[in-house]
């Protein structure tokens, strides 16, 4: 048993072969896929991703990239979304100050009124953090006992990994883990318990060698759930077995 906690199946880089990607994904060994939302039309797309295939299941969010584009309509429609029986967790929401394509403090309180609308859903949150460690950390801390959830492709160091544990937070690891410049994030893996170690894709993106420079897919959690088992020196089935426990866990899924 193996779960691609964040994949973005939905996009239309698979539309062209989404059911041969899902079919792969099944052979290999994969029970289920979370595909994530981005923005509102994404989410839409996502949750009838997920409805059309079995092992698929939702995330709804407005990610930091779309922040600038939430009106009030956007926080009623997602409600609406995630009544939607599929839909397990609130996101990818956070912070993105690599990018900035939302201007910094909008995405400050969008990401903070994002928090408090899936503690309204009682869903756990996905949080996107890249280049933001600090900021991230601060909001978080704020909404200690509030809130759970995963931090999706981590990128921070051990410290950072336990202040989130600390919060109760997952850590959620992508196939970056698998690049040879990918120290720090070794490192974190090796020191995270496995009860809170989670896999993901995040796919079209990000694909783990020796696939690099292909497009991801979920199957390909494989390659990072076996780095995985490497740097803790445990079995691959050991890993398989703890992070999709984990993930079913905090998602609820049955
Ligand atoms: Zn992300
Ligand atoms: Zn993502």
């Amino acid at each position: 048993m193996l779960v691609d906690s964040h994949a973005h199946i939905e996009l239309e880089d698979f539309n062209n072969d989404r059911d041969d990607v899902v079919r792969r994904a099944r052979e290999k060994g994969i029970d289920y896929i979370v595909t994530v939302g981005i923005d509102l039309d994404d989410c839409r797309r996502a949750v009838a991703v997920a409805e059309e295939y079995e092992m698929v299941y939702a995330s709804v969010g407005i990610h930091p990239h779309a922040a600038a584009a939430i009106d009030e309509s956007t926080y009623d429609a997602l409600r609406e979304l995630a009544k939607n029986e599929k839909v397990v967790a609130y996101g990818e929401i956070g912070l993105d100050f690599f990018r900035n394509l939302s201007p910094r403090e909008v995405q400050i309180e969008r990401f903070k009124e994002q928090l408090g609308l899936a503690h309204e859903l009682d869903l756990p949150v996905i949080i996107h953090d890249r280049e933001a460690h600090r900021e991230t950390m601060e909001i978080l801390e704020l909404r200690k006992g509030n809130q759970r959830g995963i931090i999706h492709c981590f990128s921070g160091d051990y410290a950072m990994a336990k202040r989130c544990l600390d919060l109760g937070y997952l850590i959620s690891v992508p196939g970056t883990v698998t690049y040879k410049n990918s120290s720090i994030l070794r490192d974190v893996v090796r020191k995270v318990p496995l009860d809170k170690l989670l896999v993901e894709t995040d796919c079209p993106f990000l694909t783990p060698e020796p696939k690099r420079g292909k497009r991801n897919e979920p199957a390909n959690v494989v390659l990072t759930a076996r780095k995985v088992a490497d740097i803790k020196g445990v079995s691959f089935e050991e890993i398989c077995r703890m992070t999709s426990q984990n993930a079913v866990n905090l998602f609820g899924i049955t």
